[in-house]
């Protein structure tokens, strides 16, 4: 990464952003917009179009309209890998600007966004198109008067409802598997990171994808998101967000025309670790990282760290450290290793959390407060509470921020109790050296991933998704096709 070209693309003026509808730009009907606060330091970046309801109605008919006439899906398999590679490849060409972008509009560190945004969003791209051309119906066993036959076929509209934190990542997450379907597709980005997903989407038009198949429309949630949601002409909503409007969305489908939704939702993941865990500084290290890279903000993060009361405070002292070594700060500088938070609501909430922690008996071990305020920027001190019980908030609710909530076990059962004690099932880890409870952890701890002796960086081959409250139906891996295809049988008399 080079640290002139990030600075100036920094430099560049960002343009007023406008929805993508068939094909084109298009302002809000009424010509609202809306301000894009940059999280760096507080400034306006630039101006996103404030979408109304007619806006997203809009949207939905002509991304209906894209899927009717077969302009996409009734392209040949080849063709349509062709789009999605060369798509692929413009988001990898583009790959520095992209992620000063997004990095301005949402404040992720860019030595994590470069990797994790564009490069993943490339890779996650190139993994579906390879994949569209490799994927068969079935005939089934009947006897032998029959023939029994298994289509997939595309549903036909997604509604694609993407949150702040890594909007093109988990753009790509929703995009490559229901466009390579042969979907169409209306993608509604956060309000506080629309701009390097609108941009993206761009892309996908450049790189030959017909008018209409993917329309983008910006705004607020409750707004054009609960348009999408209502929608009659939409088939399957896929999102990534809070619990509150994952339920809303369940909602919306129950009050409209029962369209599927798939929802990935928070976590409160624990990172549990034993005294005899192969390599604790190592271990103290990632998890570290596990729960601070991205200032918290990762719906993944190891925000429980329960560790064998007998390593206790050698361990948070371990934990603490590593946390020491790492820079907060200024997310567009290269050695940056924990950028801002991605608003000031997102900072009044985690400093509310540190608030009732205290008030619940935690002790604030490192952090706790606002920093750098005279940026004008939103950033937040790594912070670790200890003493965190069973039933306390930071146990029980997730921040969405840089913060550890640590609490001792004596047993691997209590351990196990304690990971399982909340609504979520996300991503968990255990670190030890012995085989037997390695795969008993995995086993026991009711969750979509469980890491063992290690946090985080699961690939595109395996899939992510929660169980409980975290959500249901996977992203990456040849398992989120599923959630975009039909099956339809064919039962036919010889
Ligand atoms: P967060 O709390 O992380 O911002 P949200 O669930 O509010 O999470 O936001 C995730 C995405 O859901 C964003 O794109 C947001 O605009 C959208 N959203 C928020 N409220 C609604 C709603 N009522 N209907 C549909 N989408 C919504």
């Amino acid at each position: 990464m080079d640290q002139t070209k990030i600075d100036t693309l920094r430099a560049q003026t960002v343009p007023a952003f406008e929805h993508l509808i068939d094909g084109k730009h298009m302002p809000a009907s009424d010509g609202r917009t809306m301000d894009v606060i940059s999280p760096i330091d507080g400034s306006v970046l630039t101006t996103t179009a404030a979408g109304t309801s007619a806006d997203m109605t809009a949207a939905i008919a002509s991304a209906r309209a894209a899927f009717e006439d077969g302009r996409w899906a009734g392209q040949p398999p080849a063709a349509r890998k062709a789009v999605l590679m060369r798509w692929a490849d413009l988001i990898e060409r583009n790959a520095l600007e992209l992620a000063v972008l997004g990095v301005r509009d949402n404040g992720t560190e860019i030595s994590m966004a470069l990797k994790a945004e564009p490069g993943s969003a490339a890779t996650t791209i190139r993994y579906y198109a390879e994949a569209l051309d490799k994927i068969y119906g079935e005939i089934a066993p009947t006897s032998a008067d029959i023939l029994g036959m298994i289509h997939k076929e595309p549903v036909g509209v997604v509604g694609a409802i993407i949150p702040w934190n890594f909007p093109m990542m988990i753009g790509a997450w929703k995009l490559g598997p229901a466009l390579a379907m042969g979907n169409s597709v209306v993608l509604k980005p956060a309000e506080t990171a629309s701009l390097s997903l609108m941009r993206m989407a761009e892309l996908a038009l450049e790189a030959g994808l017909p008018p209409g198949v993917l329309n983008a429309v910006t705004g607020e949630g409750r707004v054009v998101g609960e348009t999408l949601g209502l929608s009659m002409e939409v088939d399957v909503l896929a999102f990534t967000g809070s619990g509150a409007t994952g339920r809303r969305l369940m909602e919306y489908a129950a009050r409209s025309n029962m369209k599927r939704v798939y929802l990935e939702l928070g976590g409160k993941s624990p990172n549990i670790v034993f005294a005899d865990a192969p390599n604790l500084d190592e271990a103290a290290k990632v998890a570290a990282a596990g729960i601070f890279r991205n200032a918290g903000q990762v719906c993944v993060a190891g925000s429980r760290l329960l560790v064998e009361a007998s390593i206790h405070d050698d361990f948070v002292a371990a934990v603490g450290k590593a946390t020491q070594a790492m820079r907060v700060g200024d997310p567009l500088r290269v050695d940056t290793n924990i950028g801002a938070v991605n608003s000031e609501t997102q900072l009044k909430a985690n400093l509310g959390f540190v608030d009732t922690a205290r008030s619940e008996g935690g002790e604030i071990v490192l952090g706790g407060d606002r920093i750098m305020a005279e940026t004008g920027g939103y950033y937040m001190a790594p912070t670790i509470v200890t003493g965190v019980g069973r039933d306390a908030t930071l146990a029980q609710k997730e921040v969405f921020g840089p913060i550890l909530a640590v609490t001792p076990f004596e047993t691997e059962q209590e351990a196990v109790s304690l990971a399982n004690s909340t609504v979520y099932g996300l991503a968990g880890a255990a670190w030890t050296a012995n085989l037997g409870r390695a795969h008993r952890m995995v086993k026991a701890v009711r969750t979509g991933v469980m890491h063992i002796n290690t946090y985080g960086g699961a690939d595109g081959t395996v899939p992510l998704g929660g169980v409980g409250q975290s959500g249901n139906g996977s992203d990456k891996s040849l398992h989120a096709i599923e959630k975009y295809v039909n099956l339809k049988t064919a039962w036919i008399k010889l």
